[in-house]
């Protein structure tokens, strides 16, 4: 059978650790199913060429079954407007790619304690799909500072936008089994529309495609208040669907529920491409030393198994991502290896080697 190539791109700080680790937790889940190449990419990339996603890259990216990111980004590598070059390698992805949909499972793994008191693993597990070509973040690179004296970045909602991000979570929430506090098919819009013109858009939106899906129950709540309520009834969701900058902010409110950003698996796709890294960024404080959790990476590594598995009819690789999901959780849950950001004292390398056994 031929392989599915997966295009990885290590990027900046700790990028190369976390990538190298999920790419042998893979190759042990997998075997030869999976062929990795490894291309160039990131900060530190574009401070010695000027490309942080250079051509070659972007060109396998594109023919690529999937592409597997560590993290990129590093303090200080900043472009004349003052905003980082590290954010480009994946914005630009998203972009050229229309990764449109950006999936963050918030699910509590037995054996990573939540910092809220008196949940249980079973308790939190949904889902945060945000939208990630427009919205606010659309005007990057293209905001106006007039003079020096002002600024603005246009916030951009389109109805063919919000159309594809809704109908993507309501598809979502039908496949999966409901809130754990009382099992409804449930799709939580976030958004202010009570005070922009835009965000009352992405809802109206939002409400046409709910009508497709009756058997999915419709919810609303404002991007402030979500913030409270993620803390105080985490249970009630299933899926929320979110414009970009707000997504960005609460999936890290999410992850911080469940554990930390050390945990937390993001995937990016649309139609056609799909990329797949940890929802955090390059750390560059713990970088190069082996101290960063490459959980994170292993677990977005098992959703582009299933993202691969739907697109190409094939249940193998499904049955595979149900056991590294399963591996990760029964080497946090046995207690003796566990990464730092977990309370733990495991390295990285170490963190591989006790899934790649428990795999075994
Ligand atoms: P970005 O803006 O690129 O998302 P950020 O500024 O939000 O990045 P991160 O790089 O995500 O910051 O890291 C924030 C902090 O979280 C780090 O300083 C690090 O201590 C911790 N952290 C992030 N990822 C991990 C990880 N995989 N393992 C352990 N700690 C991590």
């Amino acid at each position: 059978m031929t392989p599915y190539e997966i295009a990885t791109i290590d990027g900046d700080g700790i990028g190369p650790e976390v990538c190298q680790s999920t790419i042998t937790v893979l190759r042990e889940a997998c075997g030869e199913r999976l062929r990795f190449t490894s291309y160039d990419g990131g900060a530190a990339h574009y401070a010695k060429t000027g490309a942080v996603l250079p051509e070659d890259t972007y060109a396998a990216c594109r023919q690529s079954h999937a592409i597997l990111h560590g993290a990129a980004g590093l303090p200080g590598i900043t472009y004349p407007d003052g905003t980082e070059v590290g954010n480009d390698l994946h914005l630009q992805l998203r972009f050229k790619l229309d990764l449109y949909a950006n999936v963050r499972p918030i699910r509590l793994y037995r054996g990573a304690k939540s910092p809220l008191a008196g949940w249980q693993p079973g308790q939190i597990d949904y889902v945060i799909v945000r939208e990630n070509t427009e919205g606010l973040y659309a005007s990057r690179g293209a905001g106006v500072n007039l003079r020096g004296e002002l600024a603005t970045d246009t916030l951009v909602v389109t109805r063919k936008g919000v159309e594809r991000v809704a109908r993507f979570s309501f598809e979502l929430a039908r496949r999966r089994k409901g809130a754990p506090r009382d099992g409804k098919h449930r799709v939580t819009v976030c958004d202010k529309a009570n005070i922009l013109r835009s965000y009352a858009f992405f809802r109206a939106v939002c409400d046409e495609v709910a009508r497709s899906f009756p058997d999915v129950e419709i919810d609303y709540a404002y991007a402030d208040a979500i913030t409270v309520h993620m803390l105080k009834k985490p249970d009630f969701y299933d899926v929320i669907v979110a414009e970009n900058m707000f997504g960005d902010i609460i999936s890290d409110l999410g992850a911080g529920t469940v554990g930390g950003l050390g945990i937390a698996a993001s995937a990016e796709v649309g139609d056609t491409h799909g990329l797949f890294q940890g929802a955090h960024g390059s750390a560059p404080d713990i970088a190069g030393q082996n101290l960063a959790s490459p959980v994170a990476t292993i677990l977005s590594g098992a959703m582009m198994l299933r993202w691969l598995a739907e697109r190409h009819g094939d249940a193998a690789l499904n049955a595979d991502a149900d056991r590294v999901e399963q591996a990760v959780e029964a080497v946090l849950a046995q207690g003796e290896t566990v990464p730092r950001d977990l309370g733990g004292n495991a390295s990285c390398s170490g963190m591989t080697e006790a899934i790649c056994r428990a795999l075994r």
